[in-house]
């Protein structure tokens, strides 16, 4: 997705050679132009597949997920990280390590939100060993579900979750693909979409 690459080489920071920041339109502060054609982005390539309901990870997969949601005409669910006084119902959970904050957390989707019949597209903000979306898939599993694909925005291709997910037969579709961030230089891979 041209825009989105634009975005990531005018504002993005490579930290290391495996971190990105891209806290000015994705993670702290939100872009929500760019969050509207994200979700264009992500209905065009899904449109197809009977979606019923998009799973996301809080916080940073909520914006690029509502968007796709309001495109694609279907709810929206986030996987919760903090426990929740409300959250009292039958609860999805799964372990999910975290490469940024490099600490093991749970996750927990209440019962109701997903069902047998769903058809569920897991989306995520970034894409690097795979941890939050194997986490999801966890989830979506538990409630007997279908996961129709996988949508990111950001994939760190250097790192092994999206050939993994790939090798699965999972349907991922990443909207940035990044070959490299080395010596401060983000490379991106030369195709969008695998
Ligand atoms: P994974 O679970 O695939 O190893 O990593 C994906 C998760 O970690 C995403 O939900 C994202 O929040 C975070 N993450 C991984 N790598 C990066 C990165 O380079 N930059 C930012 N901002 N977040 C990342």
């Amino acid at each position: 997705m041209e825009l989105l690459k634009q975005k990531i080489l005018s504002e993005g920071t490579a930290l290391s050679e495996s971190v990105l920041k891209v806290d000015n339109f994705l993670n702290h502060q939100i872009d929500p132009e760019l969050m509207v054609e994200i979700g264009k982005e992500f209905k065009n390539y899904f449109s197809d597949k009977n979606i019923t309901k998009i799973l996301t990870l809080e916080s940073s997969g909520i914006a690029p997920s509502v968007m796709a949601g309001l495109e694609l005409g279907v709810p929206v669910v986030f996987a919760r990280k903090r426990k929740s006084l409300t959250l009292n119902e039958d609860l999805l959970t799964a372990e999910v390590y975290s490469y940024t904050k490099q600490e093991t957390s749970n996750i927990a989707v209440a019962g109701k939100f997903l069902k047998k019949d769903d058809n569920v597209l897991i989306i995520d903000d970034f894409l690097a060993n795979g941890e939050a979306a194997n986490a999801l898939i966890n989830v979506v599993n538990q409630a007997g579900a279908n996961i129709s694909g996988i949508g990111i925005v950001i994939e760190k291709a250097f790192q092994k979750g999206g050939t993994a997910l790939r090798e699965e037969n999972y349907d991922v579709y990443s909207l940035a693909r990044i070959e490299s961030l080395e010596n401060g230089e983000i490379k991106f891979l030369s195709e969008a979409v695998q």
